[in-house]
């Protein structure tokens, strides 16, 4: 298995050759080594505490919030604050100012550290109605005025004071301030890890957003902490994606290093296939070699669920390069994953408990703990449950928010998701070859208790399994399953479709793909309750920046407020 060096952020920095490269800026070609992060992140420790007009001692437990672009100086800014056992809190570029303020005031942050990119965002937020005004920092050249002469002294983390806020998506609601130690974060990296093998030959292309655990966990701190090469693209678009992708096989950049690892969301890989299209045959070419297995060592899909369809593309187009996905949660990080042998990657599961996290399932009618081996009813079938997990990579409290912590956690330790999910013995898979936490029958998520389980009579439907089948026919790009109410069923199966090119003729007579046509596309897929009744033409899904749809906001948007 390959373990990290050391389990202790600096301590595993440290321990890295100081030579080799920590960040590359993509598209500048801007480079940036392991000692020389090390040097930076001092310096703006001393310049956190300068600026907050207090000293380094006073900040620990302390909010720092910051606005600074997919960079090294993120990271820099990052490891500054969790370096004085601050609670770091990212904030999205993306973000309107109102909900920035939103989230300033929830942590009661005492500082803004903002890039000079976003100085005038800063300033807009700082300007506008605040409880409680943090400091601005001005992050224009984090070494600005500050000498380092003596050896960089960062050893002195204090695991349980610092870490971070991350906020959740806010797919279902506002956004919920989750706070994760620097326990709580080292004890997700380890876990990964073990599972996903992370090394310093890993060369990370990263365009996600970094105030998300995936981009922050997945693709960062874990990095980090194995001596990885993490290149950021940004601003992110999906030529970029594939002309840097390409350019070690393009015979007039090859002093570029192939990408080894690449962990994106479902709607990123969606629109990365439709783009592949457009490309000259020779970055065609050049591309599908650097998907190749051989060159490219994990491809990672997760945030929402992956369509089958998009994974299938994916292999065809990268020579059997298989989409390994995962599944995982601002308040817990990574829980559940796909194994790194290809026989471990059964489409439309999220495969087995990560390397010591604890999960279960409970029955959603009976509120049983569904035990291994009873995962059928006396029926013969399938019994759906709520995701539940314990263990050292699980967050301990909503900031502020002791009623919201109370209600999702279990007399026994465990966080409710509010993820319903089945086990399925899948014979090909689960014998150990992806180690020895990949073992036994597989997860597969059903959707959010809230919003992806629709009670018809008295059958349970799962919002993603519909959208699944429904992905595979050709005439549907893009599709969201929700429920509406029914007078004789209480609820009712309803789906938003966005036609493919294809679609917009492949009704009867030439005409629009409809209704009919996705009864008779569906009826030897699903059984008849789970067909959707209604049906309402799109030109698009909204989507978060995750690429997640807030369903409650689909419904009254596209069929109108109930009356
Ligand atoms: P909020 O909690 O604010 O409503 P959110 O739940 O979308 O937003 P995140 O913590 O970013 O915020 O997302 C976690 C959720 O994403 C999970 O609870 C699950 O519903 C969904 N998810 C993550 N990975 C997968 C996956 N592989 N398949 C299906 N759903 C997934
Ligand atoms: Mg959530």
């Amino acid at each position: 298995l390959a373990a990290l060096p050391r389990t202790r952020l600096f301590e595993a920095i440290k321990s890295h050759d100081p030579e080799s490269t920590a960040v590359i800026h993509s598209l500048s070609g801007r480079r940036f080594s392991y000692g020389s992060l090390l040097r930076d992140v001092a310096a703006a420790k001393q310049r956190l505490a300068n600026d907050s007009g207090r000293d380094a001692e006073a900040l620990q437990g302390e909010r720092v919030a910051f606005l600074v672009e997919n960079s090294y100086d993120y990271v820099v800014t990052l490891l500054a604050i969790l370096g004085t056992n601050a609670i770091a809190v990212p904030l999205s570029p993306a973000f309107p100012s109102g909900e920035l303020r939103y989230i300033l005031d929830q942590s009661g942050a005492c500082m803004l550290a903002a890039s000079s990119k976003f100085a005038t965002k800063a300033d807009d937020v700082l300007s506008g109605e605040l409880e409680n005004k943090p400091i601005l920092s001005q992050w224009e050249k984090i070494m600005e005025g500050i000498k380092v002469t003596e050896d960089v002294v960062l050893e002195d983390m204090k695991e349980e004071k610092g870490g971070m806020m991350l906020y959740t998506s806010g797919t279902t609601n506002r956004p919920k301030g989750v706070l994760l130690p620097q326990s709580t974060l080292m004890a997700q990296a380890k876990s990964l890890s073990e599972a996903w093998h992370y090394s310093p030959n890993d060369h990370f292309l990263h365009v996600l957003p970094l105030h998300h655990i995936h981009g922050t966990v997945n693709a960062l701190l874990t990095p980090l902490l194995a001596g990885s090469t993490i290149e950021f693209l940004f601003p992110f678009t999906v030529d970029s994606v594939w002309s840097r992708l390409a350019a070690p096989f393009l015979e007039n950049t090859p002093s570029k290093k192939p990408i080894t690892f690449f962990t994106v969301v479902p709607t990123i890989y969606n629109r990365l296939l439709q783009s592949h299209k457009t490309l000259s045959p020779e970055l065609q070419a050049a591309t599908k070699e650097a998907l190749d297995p051989k060159n490219m060592r994990l491809n990672i899909s997760g945030s929402a669920a992956l369509p089958t369809p998009t994974k299938q593309a994916w292999t065809e187009l990268s020579n059997g390069n298989v989409l390994l996905e995962r599944y995982g949660m601002t308040e817990v990080g990574m829980a559940l994953s796909c194994g790194l042998a290809n026989e471990d990657r059964v489409d439309g599961s999220v495969g087995w408990p990560l390397p010591s996290v604890e999960a279960r399932l409970v029955d959603l009618d009976t509120k049983e703990i569904i035990q291994p081996g009873e995962e059928l009813d006396t029926n013969g079938k399938e019994r759906s449950g709520e995701i539940q997990l314990r263990g050292p990579t699980i967050f301990k409290e909503y900031w502020n928010n002791p009623t919201a912590t109370a209600k999702e956690f279990t007399e026994d330790g465990f966080f409710k998701t509010g993820d319903v999910a089945v086990r399925r013995n899948v014979p090909s898979a689960g014998k150990g070859a992806s180690g020895e936490w990949a073992q036994g029958p597989m997860y597969f998520i059903l959707g959010r208790l809230s919003a992806d389980i629709i009670k018809v009579g008295g059958e349970k439907v799962s919002a993603l399994e519909v959208e699944r089948e429904m992905l595979s026919i050709p005439a549907i790009a893009e599709c969201a399953v929700v429920g509406l109410p029914s007078e004789t069923w209480g609820q009712k199966v309803a789906a938003v479709v966005v036609l493919s090119e294809q679609g917009r003729t492949a009704g009867k007579g030439g005409k629009a793909f409809g209704p009919m046509d996705l009864r008779r596309g569906l009826k030897d897929r699903l059984a008849p309750f789970k067909i959707p009744q209604d049906l309402k033409l799109a030109d698009s899904i909204p989507r978060n920046a995750m690429g997640k749809i807030n369903k409650k906001q689909l419904v009254i948007q596209v069929f109108g407020a109930p009356d």
